[in-house]
């Protein structure tokens, strides 16, 4: 039954022509199925309710009795229809424009429902709808629901349509949670749930049948993880690396600093999976500055010690740079071969890398997108690392994943999620978490300014400098316009040269060629310019401890996450440090961002204020990143609902006869139509 309405043509609803059909198609509605879940985003009320309640401006509807006669006036192509109408004790001028074949049924003494604007001082309300008690009505008393429509199809058509669809065939629509999932928790089945969305009755039976389907897609969601993850994660076709303890010891012995107790814990968590002969999927979390790269490090040395080949993707090219520098001087003492690949290379260096790693003459890749192209092959891949994983799609990851035989993967990622949210969305992969910053970093102390403080800023700039010092100066990106962004990096470079003769100051932006960019950031880095004028080039994982002054100018047009991201480029020494926001005070939006910044660098609290700010969708990058949209239901206000939902279906999956017995044969049949859609799960 499930799948007759999903591969019943919409076409085969009466009244549906083949015109009608491919305007639906538009809207992604092909089968009498999809209709039926085409849900509604919200309601228009046309319940009765008494005068005194409405406040002024407000649309209303309510029942009255005509008082006096209709009276038309008519004005260039238009007309204006007025009558009185009693409604309570008040006695309440009504308006119609551009209806006067109305005039002959405003009969004195019949009663009328009014839907429309209330204007409380005049005591007048234009009629946006009116119906007739005596004749039965359409929309009063009900919540008439609002889809979203285009082209030819309008409201009153696929209202219309949903109505016939229902009509025809809700008992058709098969349930898919099992009894005891619903009754334990007192759901509705899933044709009344559907049947109330379209069509409530009153907003509590809404929202129980919103409750029951925001369960429901939260529920299947985690299923399809939760299965996964039963059925794979368990597998032993991974690599299971040996890995000796003692060697690790001495390895992290000599790193030049003592790692924190969070990063000892995350290692032991990542060298304990490395060991299994199950693939790791791992995602590591760890706010900006709080020391990934040398937990990936290790890990790495691992996989080599274990007689196998690493590969680290980074979202920049100037981020790989930076990697394959500082790799470099962890690994050479071992006699470890660290190379580049990005898309800049030239033709000979990069047949020469590609074939370094086939022959396995080369320990470690660290690159770019460049790392996942047909060509490249290694001699046998033990451990992937992605670093700022939210810059990566999906796809690009497992592409990555595939150049090797079942490799662990280590995803790094600087914009931590909500705890619970992660280990709730992403529930087939194991998440680490770097807590606390390495000892002696001081907070960043943070301050928004206005334009008209230039000069102070300057003086700030020079300050630092005297002391051996250096400063970031960010200018914005605006996607519609990269040329203007560089030509204002171009511009506050010539003016800050000017400004700062005594100073040396770089420029850098995403027009320079690779050899330039490398050049700009290797003088900075080596404390040969004092102040580096970039656009977001530089905004995630760039490290250079001597910085201590980042300035981020027009900051209110950047988002939170990205401001933080920005900020996390100072702070990274024992400097005391700095990060000041040139923001227009007028953005509202801009301030509340602002705020949040001046308030707090903890990273968590960050990512949680961004959510909040901007929703879910935007937040995760939902395209990018493989996040599922759900139709109803929401990532923050139903968090409950999704935490139930993963308890669930972790329980179920964990249950022999969830994968035998006929009871969850609808289920299996999902996850298996489910899976045939789609490549791969999220990773
Ligand atoms: P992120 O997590 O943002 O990628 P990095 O790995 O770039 O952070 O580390 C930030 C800086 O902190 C680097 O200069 C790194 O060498 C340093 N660092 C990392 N771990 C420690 C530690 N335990 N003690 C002192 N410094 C550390
Ligand atoms: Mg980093």
């Amino acid at each position: 039954m499930a799948l007759s309405l999903f591969h019943m043509p919409i076409s085969k609803l009466q009244g549906v022509g083949p015109q009608k059909a491919e305007e639906l198609h538009a809207l992604g509605i092909s089968t009498v199925g999809a209709l039926i879940e085409y849900y509604p985003f919200r309601y228009e009320d046309y319940r009765i309710r008494e005068l005194s309640e409405a406040k002024d401006g407000e649309k209303i509807t309510v029942q009255g009795t005509i008082a006096s006669l209709p009276v038309v006036q008519r004005y260039g192509g238009k007309s204006r229809l007025s009558c009185r109408v009693t409604i309570g004790a008040t006695l309440v001028t009504a308006v119609w424009f551009n209806r006067p074949f109305l005039k002959d049924q405003l009969v004195v003494g019949r009663e009328i429902t009014l839907t429309g604007k209330w204007d409380q001082r005049r005591k007048y309300m234009t009629v946006a709808d009116s119906e007739f008690p005596d004749r039965g009505t359409l929309k009063t008393g009900t919540l008439q629901p609002v889809y979203s429509v285009g082209g030819n199809v309008t409201q009153t058509l696929i209202r219309k349509l949903i109505d016939k669809a229902l009509t025809q065939y809700a008992d058709s629509i098969p349930e898919l949670l099992p009894d005891d999932l619903l009754r334990r928790h007192g759901l509705m089945s899933r044709a009344e749930a559907i049947s109330i969305i379209h069509r409530p009755e009153n907003t509590k039976a809404g929202q129980e049948a919103r409750r029951r389907m925001v369960y429901e897609e939260f529920f299947l969601f985690q299923l399809r993880l939760q299965a996964y993850r039963a059925l794979h994660t368990k597998k032993t076709d991974g690599i299971p690396h040996a890995v000796d303890n003692a060697d690790i010891r001495e390895f992290v012995d000599r790193l030049p600093f003592e790692l924190t107790d969070s990063q000892k814990q995350v290692v032991n968590e990542i060298l304990h999976d490395m060991k299994q002969p199950f693939a790791m999927n791992r995602l590591l979390q760890g706010d900006v500055g709080a020391g990934k790269t040398v937990v990936a490090a290790i890990g790495l040395y691992a996989t080599i010690k274990a007689g196998h080949q690493g590969a680290l993707m980074v979202p920049t090219e100037i981020l790989a740079e930076q990697h394959v520098r500082s790799l470099s001087r962890i690994f050479e003492p071992y006699g470890m071969q660290v190379g580049l690949l990005t898309g800049s290379l030239s033709d000979r260096k990069r047949r020469d890398v590609i074939a370094s790693l086939q022959m396995g003459l080369l320990d470690i890749v660290v690159g770019t997108h460049a790392l996942i192209q047909e060509d490249v092959f290694f001699r046998s891949l033990g451990l992937v690392v992605t670093d700022e994983q939210h810059r990566f799609g999906v796809n690009q990851r497992s592409i990555l994943r595939r150049k090797g035989l079942n490799p662990d993967v280590l995803s790094m990622t600087a914009t931590p999620i909500p705890r619970t949210l992660a280990i709730t969305v992403f529930g087939d992969l194991d998440v680490s978490t770097i807590r606390e910053r390495p000892k002696g970093r001081k907070p960043i102390k943070t301050y928004s300014v206005k334009h008209d403080m230039m000069d102070r800023v300057l003086g700030f700039i020079r300050k630092e400098a005297q002391q051996g010092r250096q400063t970031f100066f960010i200018c914005p990106l605006i996607e519609e316009s990269e040329k203007l962004d560089v030509q204002n990096a171009i511009d506050l470079h010539a003016q800050l040269s000017q400004s700062l003769p005594e100073l040396a100051v770089g420029l850098l932006h995403g027009r320079m060629t690779a050899a330039e960019k490398e050049a700009t950031m290797g003088a900075f880095a080596a404390g040969d310019t004092d102040v580096l004028v970039s656009t977001t080039v530089i905004e995630v994982g760039v490290d250079v401890p001597n910085a201590t002054l980042m300035i981020v100018m027009d900051a209110d047009r950047f988002g939170l996450s990205q401001l933080h991201q920005l900020r996390g480029r100072v702070g990274r020494g024992e400097h005391q440090s700095y990060c000041i926001l040139i923001a227009d005070p007028k953005s509202e939006n801009g301030q509340e961002r602002m705020r949040a910044m001046t308030d707090t660098d903890d990273g968590f609290e960050i990512s949680r204020r961004d959510l909040e700010i901007r929703g879910p969708g935007e937040f995760f990058g939902t395209k990018q990143s493989g996040m599922p949209e759900f139709r109803l239901a929401s990532l923050i206000e139903d968090f409950d609902a999704l935490e139930l939902a993963r308890d669930d279906a972790a329980q179920l999956t964990a249950l022999p006869e969830f994968w035998s017995s006929a009871v969850y044969a609808g289920l299996r049949e999902y996850l298996a139509r489910d899976a045939n859609s789609r490549e791969e799960p999220l990773d």
